[in-house]
């Protein structure tokens, strides 16, 4: 058991247990106030729990900030954490967590993608005794592209990297306290918090969900992040991409020597023919190039991680926290 795990109480899952929203917000201005009347109106449903409502404003540039102020103004519930700048949605969710206190931590996006009401069926489950809840999508109305990268992607985690996340689920998910006690003890830059999650054992259980479409505004997720964070899921769990390119340089290896005991072969048995060489050598030397860029790159990532890990530097900045007090 760690330390962490040593130190903590039973969780209180009884009606009095204090329920954390976890909320990372960008650029949102147009959708918030609707969420926030939403989980408002959800949290109603319940109201045998107390509740603690972080937001993270992770750096948006619109009116975000001045209505989840206001927001805060009118809800001695609601804490915001602003930050000094943009640092990336998992960056804000760990913020969150750094900042929940609850007995359950629930993370969710902010768009209406996740449905607040839905979070009541991941309480109820965690009542039951579940750890961690992941909250999965039933059905999603993402574009054909997004939904067949993701799941060509989670497969591929599973059956490679042995990282099993599980099928088509984000980051909406409840955490027991203790689970949320140990997830913050991770302390990496390049974070992959579903990833994390998934490997960190206790008792793990799922809620379905039909997934909205975004209420407002346009996805913050564009390729070239989705992208980063697909790499940072494979390089943060797994050294395969290292041991491939072991593997690669033997096949390379093998198929030159077969390169060579036909050019031998052809000289001595038969000596008359010229072996055509131009295009051999140029798809051989093409071939070389690129399986060895690649692999410097593949040590070049793993590289970029190493350093940025080891200069260790705070994972995000924190302007102000906005809370009021009931009176
Ligand atoms: N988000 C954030 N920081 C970012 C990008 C997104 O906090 O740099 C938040 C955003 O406000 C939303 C959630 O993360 O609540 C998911 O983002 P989005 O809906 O754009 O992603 P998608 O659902 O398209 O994958
Ligand atoms: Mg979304």
């Amino acid at each position: 058991m760690t330390e962490a795990g040593v130190t903590s109480e039973p969780t209180d899952r009884s009606g009095a247990a204090l329920i954390s929203y976890v909320l990372p917000v960008y650029n949102e201005q147009d959708g918030i106030r609707r969420f926030n009347d939403e989980l408002d109106a959800a949290l109603a449903e319940r109201p045998e729990y107390s509740y603690e409502i972080v937001y993270v404003n992770d750096g948006s540039s619109d009116a975000t900030l001045s209505i989840l102020h206001d927001l805060a103004k009118n809800d001695p519930r609601i804490r915001v954490i602003d930050f000094s700048r943009n640092f990336g949605h998992q960056i804000a969710i760990t913020a969150g967590l750094d900042e929940a206190t609850g007995d359950a931590v629930i993370i969710m996006d902010t768009d209406l993608q996740d449905p607040p009401r839905v979070s009541l069926q991941l309480i109820d489950e965690w009542r039951g005794g579940a750890e961690i809840v992941h909250a999965r999508r039933r059905t999603r109305q993402d574009t054909l592209f997004k939904r067949a990268t993701a799941h060509a992607y989670y497969r591929t985690m599973r059956n490679v990297f042995k990282v099993d996340i599980p099928l088509d689920t984000g980051d909406f998910r409840l955490l027991d306290r203790r689970v949320a006690e140990e997830l913050r003890r991770f302390r990496e830059r390049s974070r992959f918090v579903r990833g994390i999650v998934a490997t960190m054992g206790f008792r793990q259980s799922e809620v379905a969900f039909d997934r909205d479409e975004r209420f407002a505004g346009d996805t913050k997720y564009p390729l070239r992040k989705m992208a980063k964070l697909a790499i940072d899921g494979v390089t943060g769990f797994s050294t395969v991409p290292l041991r491939l390119i072991t593997r690669l340089g033997f096949i390379v290896l093998m198929l030159s020597f077969v390169g060579i005991a036909y050019a031998v072969g052809m000289r001595i048995f038969l000596p008359d023919v010229t072996v055509s060489g131009w295009t051999m050598l140029m798809v051989a030397m093409l071939f070389l190039g690129g399986t060895q860029m690649l692999s410097i790159g593949v040590l070049g990532s793993y590289i970029g991680r190493t350093y940025t890990e080891a200069q260790a530097r705070p994972l995000y900045i924190v302007r102000q926290v906005i809370h009021y007090d009931g009176d």
